[in-house]
């Protein structure tokens, strides 16, 4: 029997306002416990709150960037239930009358196909505190800091068949909301959640199988490989003829393995019910209007222009719009260039192995876009080989210096006179005549050993180009 994955996602992304989404509060990250807190979001009784404008906003975008149905009025729900870092005993959060619906973004895999996913509903509601547990003694503490932090759950169609497509699907979403500038999508920092949803069917069926829920993934990695080990889980036990059980899990990554955690709560366990604090939230016309005249140029518009202005192939165009500061980086050299493809091969190459090595991100890459773009320019115009200009990126990168000076500095130009090489490939023929005796007699692949060693001789210096030509020349009298 063949069976087949199904994977629905849920995704928490703190919005990056100023404020909370219900009170003035400051919403900056790692201030002392407790102190960016007021009678509203510690849940006093008596208090009112009062929604953030700036979060409607912020939502409207992420919903015209992923194609959703934005709906006119929407409303505030009260999700209840009891615990510690939730001071009011409920959630503000959306239910019945979410702001967006039915949108939907694209994934592109590794084969380069490219999977639409459809997007459920994206809504807006406040984050919880911050519990901690101290391990030594029976204490624990509560951080109300992050309680009334505006969060968007965003929340996936079940179209996903393997850990593969969720990862591209989170990453995709994260990048769109990195464009929007709305969210800094920080998974470490926790303000990109993912909680993922996973059953297995036998393939084709028409229906759902049970479902198993993993909470607090706080990688991609985690995602994908929580989600490997759940198929393997739940399809041995289907093939065994268990039932699966519907439940809540957590990753355990020292494990290798998923844990329960609860069983799965229903909707009802929450006694949803509109918040009577709250009016209904009308989103006219004029509002979306403006804002989806600040919509930027998205990744999926971008790769395609990418492909038409630079002639680019889907593999360069889908890296390089990976994020925003990315592309710009990309655009800035390919405005310097001759070939925009050397730009890209530069940035997806050598730069990208040096940021993964410094575990920096484009933003702090230690060689400027435009100092990259003058390294290319030096082999354009022939002044250094493609090889020696390996050398002098790793100095810029090390030392901050310009390719010019470098080259001049370390006396690398590139050896393009002819009457220079000539003397060194006569003498290494003279000294290998055995070699020249074999390629005269047929053996073509003898010429890469008469490059390599007049490379040596010239400290790579000299034009490969040229060697080549003078080589053939020589060996063909
Ligand atoms: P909750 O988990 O809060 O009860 P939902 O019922 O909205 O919320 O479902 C959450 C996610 O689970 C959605 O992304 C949905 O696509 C996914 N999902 C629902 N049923 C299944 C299933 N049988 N297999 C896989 N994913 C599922
Ligand atoms: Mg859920
Ligand atoms: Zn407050």
């Amino acid at each position: 029997m063949a069976f087949e994955a199904v994977i629905g996602l849920e995704v928490h992304a703190q919005l990056k306002t100023k404020t909370k989404i219900f009170c003035g509060c400051s919403t900056k990250f790692g201030a002392p416990p407790n102190t960016h807190v007021c009678p509203v979001c510690l849940g006093m009784p008596g208090v009112l709150p009062v929604l953030n404008r700036k979060v409607v906003e912020y939502a409207v975008l992420m919903a015209l960037a992923t194609g959703c149905r934005i709906a006119p009025e929407s409303r505030f729900a009260r999700k209840n239930y009891f615990y510690p870092d939730l001071p009011k005993g409920y959630q503000i959060s959306q239910y019945e009358l979410p702001i967006a619906e039915a949108g939907h973004l694209n994934i592109t895999l590794s084969d380069g196909t490219v999977k639409r996913v459809g997007i459920t509903r994206i809504h807006m509601e406040e984050d919880a505190g911050k519990s901690t547990h101290d391990p030594d003694r029976p204490v624990s503490f509560v951080d109300y800091n992050r309680t009334g932090v505006p969060l968007l759950e965003i929340v996936s169609e079940p179209d996903m068949n393997s850990p593969e497509e969720a990862g591209a699907y989170l990453r995709r979403l994260r990048a769109i909301l990195r464009y929007l500038d709305i969210s800094d999508g920080n998974m470490e920092e926790g303000s990109f959640r993912c909680d993922a949803n996973i059953s297995i069917r036998e393939k084709g069926a028409g229906v759902l199988g049970t479902r198993t829920e993993l909470k607090n993934l706080n990688s991609f990695r985690f995602v994908e490989k929580a989600l490997a080990y759940e198929i393997q889980r739940q399809t041995h036990a289907l093939a065994d003829g268990e039932a699966i059980v519907q439940e809540t899990l957590l990753w355990d990554e020292a494990g290798n393995r998923t844990i329960s955690m609860r069983g799965k709560e229903e909707a009802h366990d929450y006694r949803y019910f509109p918040d009577p604090d709250l009016v209904p939230l009308v989103v006219d016309e004029a509002m979306v209007e403006g804002l989806q005249k600040r919509l930027p140029e998205l990744p999926d518009r971008k790769k395609k222009r990418f492909a038409e202005q630079y002639n680019l192939p889907d593999y360069d165009t889908e890296i390089l719009t990976g994020s925003r500061e990315m592309a710009d980086y990309f655009e800035s050299c390919a405005a310097c260039v001759k070939n925009p493809k050397t730009a890209s091969n530069w940035i997806m190459g050598e730069l990208t192995a040096l940021l993964n090595a410094e575990g920096k991100t484009i933003e702090d890459a230690p060689v400027s876009a435009e100092d990259l773009s003058s390294l290319i320019g030096l082999i354009e115009e022939g002044v250094i080989s493609g090889k020696i200009a390996k050398t002098v990126f790793a100095e810029m990168a090390e030392t901050g210096k310009a390719p010019k000076a470098i080259v001049e500095a370390r006396g690398l130009v590139q050896v393009s006179d002819a009457s220079e090489i000539e003397p060194v490939i006569d003498r290494i023929l003279s000294e290998n005549p055995g070699e020249v005796e074999k390629y005269r007699g047929g053996n073509k692949k003898v010429m890469g050993f008469f490059v390599g060693q007049v490379m040596k001789e010239t400290g790579g210096k000299a034009n490969p180009k040229l060697v080549n030509e003078l080589l053939q020349k020589k060996l063909s009298q």
